[in-house]
């Protein structure tokens, strides 16, 4: 049974959005214990309405939690890693996919998803794990490059010309008509994956913040929902408080935020180095505006913001793509706003792998001569 998270509406599981509000429907909230076990969906199974078969899984999850002392020095904030590169195909989209294939697998042998790299990939890599058809659609300027790490996995790669916030409704009626599931940004049963990243954090610490890069508002829905259930389960006190990271040149949530606004309004001309962020009309949007209101925030980066950012994790040693690294540009400027008190406890979500996309970087290089090796060390 699905919930609509706006009218409260239920419907049956098979439902994507609410036909009365056209708003994101979700699962209920589930309650348990904390079972034993090195895997986090068998530690938090009651959480689940049908069972995770490990023989599913291609080992996404349970990712290192790091804490940094350069930039936590620097900022004079205690900062955190939830390193989500880590996953199979090096984004937390692996964990919603896991989660969906299970239900996906009692429905269809075909399934779909709209995307701008990190989620076909994903999807690709599952489908094909699983014997199950895959076709991804991605928009006509996703960079080449972001195209054979799908490629690979043998799923179909439909281009579309048109606009992209356009394609995740687009998809979900073709979907219907030909007996293909799509199991886009802000699927419920994708959202109940994410929320195992709270499960992990909560294990581990007890954060202040959590920064949660954002665009269709899945990710940022899945933390919720994750946090609420530890909460109404007693195995946690507070909820931290939750940070919508947007790029500055897509920022719908934001601008709703800021402005006071109730619902989203479509961002006419997207414009960030930060793709994997970059939804004009997120479909989770007014959902997401609507846990902000309950005492979160929403902050944007950008685009030369997100890239020094990019630079400053590197330093403490990891490589993360722009739509991550806008974590981190999002807590200096809440930091110089004296909004995140000194000495926080602040955990970044770093979402996507930096070799996804590698086109932005600038890097330094010395041409040296092996007859005159030592030379090039002066
Ligand atoms: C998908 C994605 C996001 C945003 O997630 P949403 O669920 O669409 O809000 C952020 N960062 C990266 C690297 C992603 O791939
Ligand atoms: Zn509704």
């Amino acid at each position: 049974m699905l919930i609509c998270t706006h009218c409260g509406r239920k419907y049956p599981a098979e439902f994507l959005r609410c036909p009365i509000c056209n708003e994101p429907l979700q699962l209920p909230y589930f309650e348990g214990k904390i079972k034993k076990g090195n895997k986090v969906w068998k530690r938090f199974a009651d959480f689940y309405p049908f069972t995770l078969l490990p023989k599913n899984s291609l080992g996404e999850g349970d990712t290192p939690l790091l804490y940094l002392p350069k930039l936590s020095q620097q900022l004079k904030i205690n900062i955190y890693a939830k390193n989500e590169t880590q996953n199979p195909t090096w984004s937390f989209k692996d964990r919603g996919t896991f989660v969906a294939m299970q239900y996906v697998l009692n429905i269809s042998r075909r399934v779909g998803t709209v995307s701008t790299g990190n989620m076909g990939a994903s999807v690709a890599a599952y489908a094909a794990h699983l014997g199950v058809k895959s076709y991804i659609l991605v928009s006509k300027e996703i960079p080449e490059e972001k195209l054979a790490p799908i490629g690979i996995y043998g799923s179909e790669i439909l281009r579309v010309m048109g606009d992209y916030g356009e394609l995740y409704y687009k998809s979900i009626e073709v979907g219907k008509e030909k007996g293909i599931y799509f199991i886009n940004s802000d699927n419920p049963f994708r959202v109940e994956g994410y929320k195992s990243i709270a499960y992990e954090l909560a294990e581990k610490i007890d954060g202040d913040y959590v920064i949660i890069p954002t665009s269709s508002g899945g990710l940022f829905r899945g933390i919720h929902k994750g946090y609420v259930e530890l909460k109404r389960s007693d195995l946690i006190e507070d909820i931290p408080e939750l940070i919508c990271a947007q790029a500055a040149g897509c920022s719908p949530i934001y601008n709703a935020f800021s402005q006071g606004k109730e619902r989203i309004e479509r961002v006419e001309h997207p414009n960030t180095i930060a793709h994997a962020i970059r939804n004009p009309y997120p479909p989770s949007g007014n959902a997401v505006l609507r846990i902000l209101k309950e005492g979160n925030h929403c902050e944007i980066a950008e685009d030369h913001e997100i890239l020094e950012a990019q630079k400053e994790l590197a330093k403490d040693g990891l490589f993360v793509q722009p739509a991550s690294a806008v974590s981190l540009a999002v807590v200096k400027k809440l930091v110089a706003q004296e909004k995140i008190e000194k000495g926080s406890k602040v955990i970044l979500v770093l979402t996507g792998a930096g070799l996804k996309y590698i086109l932005p970087i600038r890097i330094n290089i010395r041409d040296c001569s092996i007859n005159d090796l030592s030379r090039c060390f002066e």
